[in-house]
């Protein structure tokens, strides 16, 4: 499980700043951004040997002064409370305000690791950026730059430490490879109980032993068609007995988590909704942190002929950088549809692990060019010269070759649909890097 960084602070201090840096990803996404909301407060990060989630805690109204207090104080304690350490930023140039102690205080008494990041600390004499923050009696303190990316590491660095993290390199926990780890993510209320319940009361679901799966956790080894699986911690959902119960709150960073420990997400909308904003920021982490997914739009017997035009229109344009999932139309009560999900789920999770081998990525490569040339940019004509795969779940591609940085968008998303085609990629997001030696 990943840890949890929660940023708390007034308005102001470069909280956002902050969060874009720790959150900054590292692999270029090839797909179409369009529709994917960039306003948001919860990112996947690494920076040193350690991946965690961020929670930035902004987004305020800006104005009643009230209004804005009591805002902070709601948005800080949830993020605080999901979270396993806090990363207290002030700005180390407007130095201590009455906000600052009140969070101080607040924090001191929950008792949750806390990191003070003195920010805005870029050119400020040594030894004064953090001195006057001594007075919020916190623990470590580090002077960091958020603009300026200084002190980003060691922030993290100091943040973590507490919780004692196994080095990733030792962490070597012992999978199946034949067992699909299945995430069932979707706002409440849009049938995930349901589904599952429906799933598991059917007899050809057999349960299975798995080793170190306790029963109080949530996490179900079943079998369908002769492919292993196993629910996994499904977030939103509670076991109760043999059924699953859907729980009141709804939490991103149990989303996050279960999305992160799942080869495979099946993300359910609502077909009685259409596509809302909670629906396109799950399916934006989901495509973040690269894993196959499969939609499914459920209470399909709900809805009438014009609601499902509505809805297949809410879906190519908000759920646009999705086009390489499987879609299908299903009805958890009424179980119909539910049999090509099973098909699509299994062949997301053998597309997301496809073997890529270099001379055929490389004869793909210069089949594509031949065919259509990537732009002169000025006096830059990008020359691609070989690919390798760089990796799998997701499938990267690095390619190699000559002013690779004036390759287009549109270039790089042609590429993307030769190699898509080639090696029928359906279901899983495709990174495609580029490399140029000159
Ligand atoms: P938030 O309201 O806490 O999320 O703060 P923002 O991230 O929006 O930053 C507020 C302002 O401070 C913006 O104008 C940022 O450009 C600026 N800022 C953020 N980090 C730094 C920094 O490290 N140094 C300086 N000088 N300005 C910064
Ligand atoms: P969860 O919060 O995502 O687990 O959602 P639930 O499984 O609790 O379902 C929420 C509501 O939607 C319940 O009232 C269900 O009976 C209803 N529901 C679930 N699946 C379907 C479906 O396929 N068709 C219709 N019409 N209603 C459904």
């Amino acid at each position: 499980m990943k840890p949890v960084i929660a940023l708390v602070g007034r308005p102001n201090v470069g909280k956002s700043t902050l969060f874009n840096r720790l959150t900054k990803t590292r692999d270029a996404i090839v797909a179409d951004f369009a529709g994917l909301t960039r306003d948001r407060h919860y990112g996947n990060g690494k920076l040193g040997p350690h991946e965690y989630i961020v929670i930035d805690t902004g987004g305020f109204e800006p104005d009643a002064v009230t209004g804005i207090y009591k805002e902070m104080a709601r948005q800080t304690r949830q993020a605080v409370a999901e979270s396993d350490v806090v990363i207290f930023v002030v700005d180390a140039r407007a130095g201590i305000s009455a906000q600052d102690y009140d969070i101080a205080n607040y924090l001191r008494k929950l008792g949750k690791p806390t990191v003070l990041a003195a920010n805005k600390a870029e050119g400020l004499p040594e030894g004064t950026q953090v001195s006057e923050f001594f007075e919020l009696g916190l623990g470590e303190m580090l002077a960091v730059s958020a603009s300026h990316g200084q002190g980003m590491r060691m922030l993290v660095d100091l943040a973590l430490a507490p919780l004692n993290l196994p080095d990733p390199a030792e962490e070597t926990e012992q999978e199946d490879p034949a067992v699909i780890k299945l995430a069932v993510a979707g706002r409440p209320n849009v049938g995930k109980s349901t589904l599952i319940n429906t799933w598991l009361g059917e007899e050809r679901l057999v349960a299975f032993d798995l080793p170190g799966t306790t029963r109080d956790a949530i996490s179900v080894p079943f079998e369908h068609a002769e492919q292993k699986f196993e629910l996994i911690d499904t977030a939103g959902l509670r076991r109760k007995g043999k059924v699953f119960e859907a729980i009141e709150k709804f939490s991103v960073v149990k989303t996050l988590q279960a999305i992160e420990n799942a080869n495979v997400v099946l993300l359910l909308l609502d077909a009685t909704q259409g596509v809302t904003d909670q629906d396109a920021h799950i399916a934006g982490y989901i495509l973040e942190s690269g894993r196959a997914v499969v939609l499914a739009v459920n209470k399909w017997d709900a809805v009438d002929a014009y609601q499902r035009e509505l809805l297949q229109r809410s879906i190519e344009t908000r759920l646009g950088f999705l086009k390489f999932a499987s879609i299908h139309h299903i009805s958890a009560i009424k179980r119909q549809g539910l049999g090509p999900v099973w098909k699509s789920i299994i062949q997301a999770h053998a597309s997301a692990n496809r073997k890529m081998s270099t001379p055929v990525l490389t004869r793909l490569l210069m089949e594509a060019v031949q065919f259509q040339q990537p732009q002169r940019s000025g006096v830059f004509r990008p020359k691609l010269r070989y690919a390798h795969q760089g990796g799998m779940n997701p499938p990267i591609v690095i390619i190699h070759g000559n002013s690779l940085d004036h390759v287009t968008e549109s270039y790089k998303r042609y590429l993307e649909g030769r190699i898509r085609k080639e090696f029928d990629l359906v279901g899983t997001p495709l990174r495609i890097q580029l490399k140029s030696s000159v």
